[in-house]
């Protein structure tokens, strides 16, 4: 089969699945206010403008289009379907985007493979900055949402919750976490009290997040007089201090935030360090470690507790978010909503997994190692097999695979 067969395949795959579960396809709250948006297989365009009254109409639309993707708009308009300048903007849920691309992860994205546009040199790890055989700056690639990647992600979003808990005040309930679909986690705020927050309003609470412009002299760290914050303090206070306390306890961290050398200093006082926590903390009173090195301490440990979200998103009034239960377009896996309390246990290869029946004959060109529903597979190179269709589906949607039968 050629491209457009894999194609069609890949598309007649999703219009099976909007036929079966577009009943279990929930519109979004005040959906009558929201602009709804979906980006198509064959014309590879984005249709947008769209409104729906009631999720009757709105469902059986999907199982007409069977779309590659399906957006909503964060924000409530009074009339969704006008262009944007007509739209009459009333308000937008706050919304955080968290995605291994803007995490460093463990695997060092040894995954994702590059191509150039110019001379199509490819390589693999994070696209460089120019291509290292014609100097151009054009790539198109491949991420890959790798399992490594995934939890990275994931325990981004758990500190994010924690914060949004603990120093925002909301609750459990009024905190809606998902897995996108491909490499990452989004959280979602509805409450009355964000709708109204402006885009400025919107990158501090950005920025509180990911502690740009913290100042620990302003979070109690004074050197000269060796006080700093303590690990009862609440806010930035207590996690620079959490922070500080999780560095000085492990030589590998100490050494991978080029510290390595005060650690010898470090792991000989350990034991007093420790026994100082309690009173007022080790600020300013490890002999070998100067003023210097305790700002750089400082800094490596707040960048630990920050939480690594993609700001513009954040800041966006008008983002488009993809809707839960409906199907990724790059991978063939749905969006998925995660209660907070489940976050640690979800496995998105088991739980977002869209596809479940049958199996199907394609051609690798390329993949890594990856794990669907509890089995492993690949990596692959230049390979005909036979797959479960999620595997498969997974592949083609990735567009590494082509079908060769059914
Ligand atoms: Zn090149
Ligand atoms: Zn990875």
């Amino acid at each position: 089969m050629d491209e457009f067969q894999t194609q069609a395949f890949i598309q007649h795959k999703f219009a099976e699945y909007y036929s079966q579960n577009s009943g279990s396809i929930h519109p979004p709250t005040s959906m009558d206010t929201r602009e709804f948006a979906f980006s198509l297989f064959k014309q590879k365009i984005m249709l947008r403008h769209k409104g729906f009254k009631e999720a009757g109409g709105f469902q059986g639309f999907l199982k007409e289009l069977s779309p590659a993707d399906v957006y909503y708009s964060s924000a409530y308009y009074e009339s969704p379907e006008e262009e944007m300048s007509r739209k009459g903007w009333l308000g937008a849920d706050l919304i955080f985007d968290i995605d291994a691309d803007h995490i460093p992860t463990p695997c060092d994205r040894s995954h994702d493979i590059w191509t150039c546009k110019d001379c199509n040199f490819s390589g693999r790890t994070a696209k460089p900055e120019r291509c290292p055989q014609c100097g151009g700056q054009k790539f198109s690639g491949i991420s890959w949402p790798c399992g490594i990647c995934l939890e990275s992600a994931k325990r981004e979003t758990t500190k994010l919750i924690e914060i949004l808990e603990e120093d925002f005040g909301f609750s459990k309930q009024e905190l809606i976490v998902a897995f996108s679909g491909h490499r990452g986690y989004h959280v979602q705020v509805e409450v009355e009290s964000v709708k109204t927050l402006d885009s400025m309003a919107r990158r501090e609470i950005a920025d509180y997040l990911t502690g740009i412009g913290l100042e620990p002299t302003l979070h109690g760290l004074n050197m000269k007089a060796c006080v700093g914050p303590s690990l009862e303090d609440v806010g930035w206070k207590g996690r620079i201090a959490k922070g500080t306390y999780e560095l000085l306890a492990s030589q590998e961290e100490l050494e991978k935030a080029g510290l390595s050398k005060m650690s010898a200093a470090i792991t000989s006082q350990r034991k007093e360090i420790q026994d100082r926590w309690s009173k007022k903390g080790p600020w300013g009173l490890v002999i070998g470690v100067g003023t210097e090195g305790w700002e750089r301490i400082v800094q490596v440990a707040a960048e630990s507790q920050s939480v690594k979200i993609d700001t513009v998103v954040t800041a966006d009034v008008h983002r488009l978010i993809r809707l839960a239960n409906t199907i990724h377009g790059e991978t063939g896996l749905k969006k998925v909503r995660i209660s907070p309390d489940n976050l640690e246990q979800f496995d998105p290869f088991k739980s977002a997994v869209a596809f479940k029946q049958g199996s199907v004959t394609i051609n690798i060109a390329e993949a890594p190692e990856f794990r669907i529903e509890g089995v492993n597979y690949g990596p692959f190179k230049n390979q005909r097999v036979e797959l479960p269709m999620a595997a498969s589906m997974f592949l083609l949607c990735k567009g590494v695979a082509k079908v060769l039968e059914e």
